[in-house]
């Protein structure tokens, strides 16, 4: 049993959430980051809390970290505040030597971000020695409110048994017989981790809604939503449930609504940024804005559950452009990825485009974290219990697993069309025809295959013959799969490219999904391939010395893959539109997506207006290379943005990766920026003879790559 002398909670919603003090000692010191004034502390604390605090006569201290680090301009950083104050009640060390030693590291980490982030973290110390308080301990517990179960009483068998123990931290404490014998794991179980983390939540104002639905494209979580739907529902919706007329000349009659997911939304604030309807008579104020969760937990929970309820529009009535595909239910949700992550936008799009026929081969990194890591699951299923397949592999074998699935799914419907044609005469023609010549990948084309598919199994039970048996096992392989490959920069750029390149030059038809952070960003900011010039990043602190590889270019070479480049939060259409050609095209694919990420350095509420400037400075190009135009003549490769309208720099100076570059070494960053400017000139002249636009002009060699500064000490 662990026996700790020294417990801290850095957040106070995960009182709620862990049995914190179930590892402390008796007498321990226990220290609370609470939004409360001290007084009101332990009153504030669930009913086990306070129980277990009296039982243990625990030394019980609290601050307020959020409001130390808000004051001395740390914005939501607490982590100097809750270092010093863990040192100052700990004792672990002489405490007027522990505050030196953090002073210290102070100034040795934070001296290449400036003299003034030095300053804030050394009033951060100083304000927060003041701001600790001893909370006294009552004789008995006073709180009405107990801790909620760590899920619903709602949820299913497995979750309550299995999910909510590894929630709640006990996940050791399981047998092994409480685990699925097959390895395969539940989907769809992210929904019943309520996370609590915003303390913000965008609100829906339907009178200034121009129904874009932009605001449900970006959210990383899938915690705002977009439904158009029959008016009959809302004659038993739960108060404060607000609705629309829905503004279609195509679909008449149908009610329209925003809802967030109160409990799962993170608060990032990227939906509210790219919000385009608002008040014009008070321009603050716009179609959805950011209010306390707290007093509107419950009454928005009811109307997110009412609005699940409500039945979804037929895919076959969704055509691919922004506002359509997200009337379609995401199947990807409330994963736990960072506040504003900016990949997961991506994969929420992929499954709302081709949701219940993925297969997902998912390379090691980010997204294999947030997509597939226990306790919960965010990939799920709709209604009638369809949802993409997941599946994990390494960062250096993730492309070769992806051509297995592929492999794997061809053969089976090889198998699957063979054993059909052996007993076509006793299926009957009409049933067996129209699936032996095959069905379009279209939603109405996959409805009707899948009914056939159905019917096809009730006439193989009256069929007593080895091929009627073989067929019923393998018969869904007759309705088209759509196999993707996804991963981050770090695998297609480097450790996974070897594999990748094989795939993509076997011409089967896989797609390929690249979550371009450009940097190894699960493991803590290394350098890629990816990563741009002058962009600072672990073994890369002075700035990145070489350019960023073109892998959209490598592709291109062979003639038959199809490639874009995109940036949802720069051009949603185009990305769309990407996607949906990538999948009709009948080789492999290759998608290279801008993702922002925290390893950027800045507040992810800005990703979208990121992502435009990193498009209008020319540092991410926008295209399409469609082997298709190339068969009929015409220049392959589409252009989708425009000549630069803004100076690198201009971006560049948004973001820490740059700035930091800089303050290493100003004359060497400058040096970064010309040869910068000389790759994007000749990147953009390739393109241009590609696209048709610069017909026989000469683009010469690209300017050669600056080399890194050798380490400190080393010649
Ligand atoms: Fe989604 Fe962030 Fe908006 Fe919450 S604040 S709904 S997580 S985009
Ligand atoms: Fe309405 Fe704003 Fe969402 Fe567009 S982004 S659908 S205007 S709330
Ligand atoms: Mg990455």
């Amino acid at each position: 049993m662990t026996r700790a002398g020294f417990v801290a909670c850095h957040q106070w919603h995960l009182l709620d959430r862990y049995d914190v003090l179930s590892v402390a000692r008796p007498g321990a010191t226990v220290l609370l980051n609470a939004p409360h004034p001290p007084e009101q502390v332990f009153g504030h604390l669930p009913r086990e809390v306070q129980e277990a605090a009296i039982a243990k006569s625990v030394r019980l201290f609290t601050i307020d970290a959020a409001a130390v680090a808000r004051e001395v301009g740390l914005g939501s950083r607490i982590n100097v505040v809750m270092q010093a104050a863990f040192f100052a009640l700990s004792e672990v060390i002489p405490r007027a030597q522990a505050i030196e030693k953090i002073q210290d590291t102070i100034r040795k980490t934070y001296e290449r971000k400036g003299p003034d982030i030095v300053k804030r973290n050394l009033d951060a110390v100083e304000l927060a020695l003041t701001r600790i308080h001893a909370v006294p301990l009552p004789s008995r517990a006073t709180a009405a409110h107990v801790r909620p179960p760590a899920v619903p009483a709602a949820a299913p068998d497995f979750v309550r048994r299995v999910t909510a123990m590894m929630i709640e931290g006990k996940g050791d404490l399981l047998p092994v017989s409480a685990f699925p014998p097959d390895g395969t794991w539940p989907t769809g179980t992210a929904r019943w981790e309520k996370r609590n983390l915003a303390a913000e939540i965008p609100i829906w104002d339907p009178e200034f809604c121009i129904q874009c639905n932009k605001c449900a494209l970006v959210c990383p979580h899938a915690a705002i939503r977009a439904k158009v739907y029959e008016p009959e529902p809302l004659s038993v919706a739960p108060d404060g449930f607000r609705s629309q007329d829905f503004k279609s000349r195509e679909l008449p009659g149908l009610k329209y609504t925003i809802q967030v997911a109160p409990e799962d939304c993170t608060g990032c604030t990227v939906c509210v940024q790219v919000c385009p309807g608002r008040d014009r008579s008070n321009p603050k104020h716009k179609a959805i804005n950011m209010v306390p969760q707290p007093p509107l937990r419950e009454v928005e929970s009811r109307s997110f559950e009412f609005f699940l309820g409500i039945p979804e529009l037929d895919r076959a009535q969704l055509t691919p452009d922004v506002k359509s595909t997200q009337l379609a239910q995401p199947l990807f949700e409330f994963s736990g990825a960072c506040a504003g992550c900016g990949e997961t936008p991506y994969l929420k799009l992929l499954s709302q485009m081709f949701g219940d026929r993925l297969l997902i081969a998912n390379a090691t990194g980010c997204s294999s974290i947030y997509g597939g890591n226990l306790p919960t699951t965010p990939w799920t299923t709709d209604r009638d219990g369809r949802g993409p397949a997941w599946s994990n592999s390494l960062f250096e074998d993730n492309a070769e697993f992806g051509l297995g699935l592929r492999a794997g799914v061809d053969a089976h419907e090889r198998h699957a069309r063979a054993a059909l044609r052996e007993i076509a005469a006793r299926v009957g023609d009409e049933l067996a025809g129209p699936l032996l010549s095959g069905m379009p990948a279209t939603e109405e084309g996959i409805r009707e295959g899948r009914e056939r598919v159905a019917r096809l199994r009730a006439a193989l039970a009256g069929i007593d013959a080895p091929a009627a048996r073989r067929l019923a096992a393998i018969a869904d392989y007759l309705v088209p799969k759509s196999v993707w490959i996804v991963g981050g920069d770090g695998w297609a750029y480097d450790i996974g490219f070897g594999g990748l390149d094989h795939v993509l030059a076997t011409g089967r038809k896989v797609n390929v999904l690249v979550l371009d952070t450009e940097v190894y960003s699960n493991t803590g900011g290394q350098q890629s391939k990816a990563t741009p010039l002058a962009a600072s990043a672990k073994f890369a602190a002075a700035g990145k010395g070489s350019p960023k590889k073109d892998l959209g270019l490598i592709a291109m070479s062979y003639g038959h893959v199809y490639v874009a480049r995109v940036a949802m939060g720069a051009k949603d259409a185009q990305t769309v539109r990407a996607f949906a050609e990538a999948e009709a095209h009948p080789g492999p694919s290759l998608i290279i997506a801008y993702s922002p990420c925290i390893a950027h350095g800045y507040d992810l509420a800005f990703g979208p207006r990121q992502s435009k400037l990193a498009v209008d400075s020319g540092q991410w190009p926008l295209y399409r290379y469609d082997p298709a135009r190339d068969a009929r003549g015409e220049p392959p490769l589409q252009l989708d943005a425009g000549k630069p309208t803004v100076s690198p720099l201009t971006y560049m100076r948004n973001e820490a990766r740059f700035r930091m570059a800089e303050i290493v070494d100003p004359a060497r960053f400058r040096g970064l920026l010309q040869a910068a400017a000389q790759h994007t000139a000749h990147r953009v002249a390739i393109y241009e003879q590609l696209a048709g636009i610069r017909v026989g002009t000469d683009v010469g060699p690209p300017p050669p790559a600056e080399p890194e500064p050798a380490p400190a000490g080393k010649e």
